[in-house]
């Protein structure tokens, strides 16, 4: 029977059933809104908050050298990079950066991206291809998720670090590549790197690993979750890592050797077909790599934060889990459950977000709490008292 257009339920009708369905199971997201810069202590829906929840792991997006270094930038250069870098949108500032995050990374080339989410749909779906195969930690970051379904490649997601499920799935294909977050981004716990390595080199796969949270933080000199682990390019040739989390811009960049480099300039078309970001955004990041190379009190003091809030939560006996970086995620299982802690923290000025599926598995909705250099000893005691206060009566679900 042919339908009449009424049978139909509206595109409004529709959607609204389904915002109504994620309020249902508490997975609806609200934005909230920010006055002022990123920092500790901000606006958040009009009211002064104490933040737990941003990515800023040294304090440097609203340092003023950094905030200088784009204006003037933008003085130089205007604001707008006007094209693609491969058409005029490439500048001496693009030049500049990329050479510096090379040099950083201790690799032949660094090429710039628009943001991490592009750079690893770009850099996967250019390595890989209908045939290939492409393993990946099963709590990797979405985007690279999303870059091997891009790539049409054969996708095999290992249980989460689990080296020797690995090992096993990967004995019967020919593997491509191996890709990895070095810190994963909702856990805070390190990827097995050294074991990761292992298996690549025998199994003839290349090694990727995204230290979008490793970059600035770990290592005696921030560079990384390499670093921490003592590996270099031979053992892992592809380092994807952002710039909007400890070096507090914007943007993201693959490190590599010069093939690597070229092949993505060449296919990469998240890279290809995309406006350069402002050069005086590169200036600014030039800046503040600069301040988080030679200030390593940042560093030092997060590790000091980390080990006090870790000391203090042992002692209030919550539910954390097991990570050395500033991302201290607590458990608490459903999402309703997550919603409950962060709006008592909030009525409490305390801002710490909700993680929830699908963003975590089912059943691990947590807080997650992030730290940062600018974060006074104040203020993680006063995150560690009102968490004591919290109803922690639920009982917290272990890991799937
Ligand atoms: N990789 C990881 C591990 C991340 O956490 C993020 C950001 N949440 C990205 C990639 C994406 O980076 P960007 O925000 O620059 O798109």
């Amino acid at each position: 029977m042919e339908q009449t257009p009424s049978s139909h339920p509206s595109p409004e009708t529709e959607l609204r059933l389904r915002l109504e369905a994620l309020q249902a199971q508490s997975l609806y997201r609200r934005r909230r809104l920010r006055d002022g810069p990123q920092q500790p202590r901000m606006g958040i829906d009009g009211r002064p908050m104490l933040s737990f929840c941003s990515n800023d792991y040294l304090g440097l997006a609203n340092h003023p050298e950094v905030i200088a270094a784009l204006c003037d930038g933008a003085r130089r250069w205007g604001v707008g990079s006007g094209a693609a870098h491969l058409v005029n949108g490439h500048s001496r500032s693009h030049q500049a950066l990329e050479e510096s995050l090379a040099e950083f990374s201790g690799r032949p080339r660094a090429l710039l991206f628009s943001t991490g989410y592009m750079a690893n749909l770009g850099i996967i779906s250019a390595l890989a291809g209908r045939n290939d195969w492409v393993f990946e930690d099963r709590f990797n970051h979405a985007s690279l998720l999303d870059g091997a379904l891009l790539s049409r490649a054969r996708l095999c997601r290992y249980p989460h670090a689990d080296t020797q499920a690995l090992q096993r799935l990967i004995a019967s294909t020919p593997a491509r590549l191996i890709v990895t977050d070095g810190v994963f981004s909702m856990d805070g716990d390190l990827a097995p790197l050294p074991e990761l390595a292992a298996i690549a080199r025998a199994s003839g796969a290349w090694l990727m690993v995204d230290d979008a949270h490793g970059l600035g933080v770990l290592g005696p000199e921030g560079r990384g979750t390499l670093e921490h682990f003592g590996l270099g390019p031979k053992e892992v040739p592809i380092l994807m890592g952002t710039l909007g989390k400890a070096f507090g811009t914007f943007g993201a960049f693959v490190a590599g050797p010069e093939e690597l480099i070229e092949t993505l300039i060449q296919s990469a078309r998240s890279y290809l077909y995309t406006t350069a970001t402002p050069p005086a955004l590169a200036e600014a990041t030039l800046a503040s790599l600069a301040i988080a190379r030679r200030e390593h009190w940042r560093r030092e003091r997060l590790a000091e934060w980390i080990e006090r809030f870790r000391t203090g939560a042992a002692r209030l006996g919550l539910n954390l889990m097991d990570s050395p970086t500033p991302i201290q995620p607590l458990l608490a299982g459903s999402a309703e459950q997550a919603l409950a802690w962060s709006a008592a923290l909030e009525s409490e000025g305390l801002l710490v977000t909700a993680i929830r599926p699908p963003t975590v598995p089912a059943g691990t909705a947590r807080l997650r709490i992030t730290l940062s250099a600018t974060h006074s000893a104040e203020d993680i005691d006063r995150l560690l008292a009102a968490l004591a206060r919290l109803p922690l009566a639920e009982p917290t679900p272990s890991r799937p």
